[in-house]
């Protein structure tokens, strides 16, 4: 039987948030504006990913697929060392892959399985930081939304079907979009990716900094957890609180 674990983001608030940190079998989807902390919190995860945890859970292997060309193996140095890990040993328990174009991060799928299969039970965490940027830029135009939409449901339903086959946590960041038809609050930041990814995704969080500068992280559109926000911060040592 799978046995459901949950990975911890470093921040205890932000655990909490999520009813005890990022699930396996589920994908969580963070989004947000530039700069807030989604990409760190990838690096972070590549490492707490790896510790042993609650409910018997050993630790394991990451894949991370890399669209936007900002992982930083060197970044996950002195996060490994806040969680007193080997810092080797860390960076060799990282697969590496950057996609190019948006078929080719459908592809790169392939080479996941692959690995899932080869080392049977070793992976734990597949990350794809962020997920929309490719098929953004290959379906720019308007007409194209349809066949965008089209490819991106064939994606996530891999992704969902990866993630309960083999019982890894599928994370993934994603860009936003200002809401200028929403006359009320022309400000509220959306997740792109439509009906398409809002039902793939099991858990979704957004991340933005408040007046002071706090980084902020709330739940967005869920059934099951509760409508609350927390603080977290970025350190050195990655996400904290
Ligand atoms: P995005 O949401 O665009 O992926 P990032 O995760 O790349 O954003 O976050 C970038 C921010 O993280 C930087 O502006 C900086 O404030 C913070 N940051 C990056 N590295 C460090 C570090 N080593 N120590 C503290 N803060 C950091
Ligand atoms: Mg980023």
């Amino acid at each position: 039987r799978k046995q459901i674990f949950k990975l911890t983001t470093g921040s205890q608030q932000l655990d909490k948030l999520l009813g005890g940190g990022i699930e396996s079998m589920a994908i969580t989807e963070v989004f947000g504006e530039f700069g807030t902390g989604k990409t760190q919190l990838s690096h972070t995860l590549c490492v707490t990913a790896q510790m042993p945890g609650h409910n018997g859970y050993i630790g394991g292997r990451v894949i991370f697929i890399d669209t936007e060309h900002t992982f930083r193996p060197d970044r996950l140095r002195p996060i490994a060392d806040r969680f007193n890990l080997d810092q080797t040993t860390v960076l060799d328990n990282v697969l590496y892959a950057r996609a190019y174009n948006s078929e080719h991060q459908y592809e790169l799928l392939d080479n996941v399985v692959e690995k899932l299969h080869e080392e049977a039970g070793l992976f734990k965490l597949l990350i794809v930081d962020s997920v929309m940027a490719l098929f953004r830029v290959d379906y720019c135009g308007r007409g194209e939304i349809a066949v965008r939409q089209q490819k991106l449901g064939q994606m996530m339903s891999r992704l969902q079907k990866i993630s309960e086959e083999y019982n890894i946590a599928v994370f993934m960041t994603n860009q936003i979009t200002s809401d200028l038809n929403n006359l009320e609050q022309p400000d509220v930041q959306k997740p792109v990716g439509g009906n398409i990814l809002a039902h793939a995704s099991t858990t979704r969080i957004c991340f933005h900094k408040n007046v002071k500068g706090n980084r902020i992280a709330k739940v967005y559109d869920s059934p099951e957890l509760e409508e609350c926000e927390v603080a977290f911060a970025i350190t050195s040592g990655g996400i904290d609180d």
